[in-house]
């Protein structure tokens, strides 16, 4: 069973590539029976933002990736998981390392620091504290003591064992065995001595942590590949049996014909709040970050990716593609999976968040949500699949609302598609005139998937598709259509519909787009009253 954990840093919005080290992390956790933990690393208190464990737990939540330890809750029995709340811990391991010499204090300030860097460069010597460019290495032990004791500022640095040039070797489970150029320095463990309790630096907080906290497999981004060797050595100098590591790749953007990383100021889908305010549905998300780490995940249901193991070795070394379109199609797909009842569950909540006005409008007419989504499914035939994230329902079914919808365009309107207005206002007037004195029966009675609905509105009647369409094809027969038209020609022996032209008037009337779920259907969800406003509102 592995413990692995997601350890941002609260320096500003989670960003997908955080998301996306997360899902792969918790999936090795829980597919192993396993633990995920998720630690803040605040220690930076310069870049630090107020509010940053809550704003994870809730977007790693909100995301159906919440952790089993720490966060916001701080369950668990290895907290506190806020670094800032765990300086007294940092600072006894320090001790330890300056009792056994594994660690100094170095007394250099800004310009010395900057001078032995310059003189390192002269000598074409890698930069960092190390050798004979680290004066405070080697201070006679007394003479610390006593400038400490005259309260002269310090860090504390570690004593880097390696010879320079080092070359270390470690395993990486996805690069397997990586070699690196070591270059010698002496980094710090402790920052300023100025204050009660100073804050230690990222290296080694993380390193106490990640064994304090029984991590056994850090799954991270690849810019602290390069970081790996120093980690081992503290695990060692602090006497640690080390972690494994997994690097994940960076998530690429296409620019053209090549490929760049993605960029947080340049590229909006670089930021979580994208999926969430877009509103794709948090499964199709994390089917999508379990596709990014492993390709074929892509085309498997998504039930089935969810319940897929994440493999590391399934990994390529290089970084994935982030392609808004396959995620567009994995969501779409998901979304028109979904029964209508769970579809309308998922979208109002979130709705009320991201789109109140519709959340209300959802929330107030249940039955009738419920009908425009049964209307995108007709019986037996599958889902449409025109919905790809939530803020596009709006666009596709809003209609259905009148508090959403306003007057029908009018008859010149374009989406009437060149017709003479006359004929537009006159096909609308007619049909209302069948709907109101001939053909009543039906559009009160849709079936709407919900029992209660149905029933209250059980014994008004039920009207035939073919009853309907052929009032249609009848009014359109008066105007001079024949059934001739190339839907009528492609299949006669099917299409019961009435010319596309005549059809699309009533569309446009009833739903403002020229593409809309089945006619009668959307006529049965609309309700008798309301389809005859519209067709009204039309013929003037
Ligand atoms: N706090 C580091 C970051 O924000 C975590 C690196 C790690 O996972 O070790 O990326």
């Amino acid at each position: 069973a592995e413990v692995t954990r997601f350890a941002p840093s609260p320096t500003g919005h989670l960003h997908i590539g955080g998301l996306y080290t997360a899902a792969v992390a918790r999936a090795l956790a829980h597919q192993s029976g396993g633990v995920h933990v998720l630690r803040i690393e605040d220690t930076d208190r310069s870049r630090q933002v107020a509010g940053a464990a809550e704003e994870f737990s809730r977007l790693l939540a909100a995301f159906g990736l919440a952790p089993d330890e720490g966060g916001v809750t701080g369950a668990g029995e290895w907290g506190p998981y806020l670094q800032s709340e765990r300086r007294d811990v940092y600072l006894s391991h320090v001790r330890e390392l300056l009792r056994r010499d594994r660690a100094y204090p170095c007394f250099c300030d800004r310009e010395r620091l900057a001078r032995s860097a310059e003189e390192q460069r002269a000598g074409r010597s890698p930069i960092g504290y190390y050798g004979r460019w680290a004066p405070c290495r080697t201070l006679a032990p007394g003479e610390a003591a006593r400038r400490i004791a005259t309260g002269e500022p310090y860090v504390v640095r570690f004593r880097c064992p390696y010879e320079f040039p080092g070359r270390v070797r470690f395993t990486d489970r996805i690069r397997a065995a990586v070699t690196m150029r070591d270059n010698g320095n002496d980094i710090v463990l402790l920052k300023s001595s100025q204050e009660e309790l100073p804050l230690p630096t990222y290296h080694f907080a993380h390193v106490v942590d990640d064994h304090l906290m029984r991590v056994s497999l850090v799954v991270r981004g690849e810019e602290w590949l390069s970081s790996t060797p120093v980690h081992l050595q503290l695990h060692a100098a602090l006497g640690f049996d080390p972690p494994a590591y997994a690097h994940l790749a960076p998530l690429m953007k296409a620019e053209g014909p090549s490929r760049r990383k993605l960029s947080k100021r340049k590229d909006p889908e670089a930021s979580v709040d994208y999926y969430l305010s877009a509103g794709y549905p948090p499964a199709a998300v994390q089917h999508y970050l379990r596709g990014l780490a492993n390709i074929r995940l892509m085309d498997v249901p998504t039930a089935e990716a969810l319940a897929a193991p994440v493999r590391l070795d399934g990994m390529r070394p290089s970084g994935p593609l982030l392609d808004l379109p396959k995620l567009h199609s994995l969501s779409r797909e998901f979304i028109a999976s979904l029964s209508p009842h769970e579809l309308y569950g998922q979208l109002l909540a979130w709705a009320e968040e991201y789109d109140p006005e519709l959340g209300s409008v959802l929330a107030r007419q249940r039955g009738l949500a419920l009908a425009a989504v049964a209307a995108g499914r007709p019986d037996g035939a599958p889902a449409r699949k025109d919905l790809d994230r939530w803020s596009c329902f709006r666009d596709r079914y809003g209609f259905f609302f009148v508090e959403l919808f306003g007057p029908p365009p009018a008859a010149d309107d374009d989406r009437y598609g060149g017709l003479d207005p006359d004929l537009v206002r006159r096909i609308a007037g007619e049909f209302a005139a069948t709907l109101a004195h001939g053909l009543t029966v039906g559009i009160d009675a849709a079936p709407t998937v919900d029992p209660a609905v149905d029933s209250a509105r059980e014994g008004s009647g039920d009207a035939t598709p073919e009853e309907w369409y052929g009032a249609l094809r009848a009014l359109a027969g008066r105007h001079g259509y024949a059934p001739d038209t190339a839907s009528w020609r492609r299949d006669p022996e099917r299409w019961a519909g009435p010319p596309r032209e005549v059809a699309n008037v009533v569309r446009v009337a009833l739903t403002g787009a020229t593409r809309s779920p089945d006619l009668f259907a959307v006529a049965r969800a609309l309700g008798r009253d309301e389809v005859l406003r519209r067709l009204t509102a039309v013929a003037g």
